[in-house]
């Protein structure tokens, strides 16, 4: 078969048995690869669904010019699906944004701009979504994509891995493990998998300093899992409960996939290994387990795998005292 375009390749990715990371007899642990998206990441589905549904619903025709507050996979991932459909788009990113990531959207032909005031909770969020509100009273036919609050971008996890899933495997899926930063991938996929099979838990990995789930808000270094502020997209009462992981122990869960599997996955991969390894020992024989691995490795090379990167989040682990975690339903 032959795609049409690069666009043509979002999703149709592997699930594979993290049978050595988890070689525990009884119990399967499957991930599904979504770092094998054309675009490096599990954002190029949100970012070609809420596109094409925005073209379908006539809120975004060809002179519209797409605008998104996202330094990381999103931006990419927009910047990438924009090019094929012939449409501007402008990144407000903020100084944190990694040097590999302002490249890669420069590549992309992304315009960037780039927010340099902190707002009153001393990060840069709110400064973004006001430039974000101000290019849309600037820019003619711009459209704000809002992943936070797009109902798409549940939808397209809904319709993407999730259904993919159920095609792959006809194992019944006792335990979902999701890293949530928009909630997207999490109430996408465990809407459709829900609708299959009732009695599956749904359980939410958070990263410590991320107020998601009523957490206290601290520093964190892992981009992609975890927010500042709590997405409209989030139903907490569809969540069964909560796994928390700091930046060392997704750095660890990162080196084990790395070492034992050999997948060099991103920071969030790392934490939802982890966050299996925390739940393994309350689960019983004959479960099955799974996750989802969202973005590759390559991106952080300055970060999770660098070591001076990890002794200072090693540092700071030991610091705190270890997360708890915690029940929400
Ligand atoms: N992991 C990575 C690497 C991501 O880029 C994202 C998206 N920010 C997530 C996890 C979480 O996905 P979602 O926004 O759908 O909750």
């Amino acid at each position: 078969m032959i795609c049409k375009n690069i666009t043509d390749c979002v999703g149709n990715t592997p699930l594979v048995s993290l049978s050595r990371l988890f070689p525990r007899e009884g119990v399967s642990v499957l991930a599904k690869m979504e770092m094998m998206n054309p675009g490096g990441s599990i954002k190029d589905r949100p970012a070609k669904y809420m596109l094409e549904a925005g073209i379908q619903a006539g809120t975004i025709n060809s002179g519209s010019h797409i605008i998104e507050s996202s330094s990381g996979n999103l931006a990419i991932a927009l910047a990438m699906t924009c090019k094929l459909k012939g449409l501007p788009f402008t990144a407000v990113v903020d100084p944190k944004i990694s040097p590999t990531n302002l490249k890669m959207l420069r590549l992309y032909g992304a315009n960037i701009v780039s927010v340099t005031e902190k707002d009153q909770n001393d990060g840069y969020l709110l400064t973004r979504i006001n430039t974000v509100k101000q290019l849309l009273l600037s820019i003619p036919n711009s459209v704000w994509v809002n992943q936070y609050a797009n109902p798409d971008n549940w939808r397209s996890h809904y319709h993407g891995e999730a259904d993919e899933i159920l095609r792959q495997t006809d194992r019944d899926i006792d335990y979902l493990v999701i890293g949530a930063s928009t909630s997207g991938t999490l109430m996408g996929v465990s809407r459709r998998l829900r609708e299959h099979f009732p009695a599956m838990k749904v359980i939410a990995v958070d990263i410590v300093g991320s107020v998601l789930f009523g957490g206290k808000s601290s520093p964190r270094e892992i981009p992609g899992i975890g927010a500042s502020r709590v997405p409209e997209l989030l139903s907490p009462e569809e969540v069964d409960s909560v796994i928390y992981v700091d930046d060392y122990e997704s750095a660890l869960g990162c080196r084990e996939l790395l070492v034992k599997e050999g997948i060099l996955a991103g920071g969030s991969s790392g934490s939802s290994v982890s966050a299996i390894g925390k739940l393994l020992p309350d689960i019983p024989d004959g479960k099955c387990v799974l996750t989802l691995l969202p973005d590759r490795g390559e991106r952080y090379l300055d970060l999770v795998y660098d070591e001076d990167w990890f002794d200072m989040v090693r540092q700071r682990h030991f610091d705190n005292t270890p997360p708890l975690q915690r029940k929400i339903a």
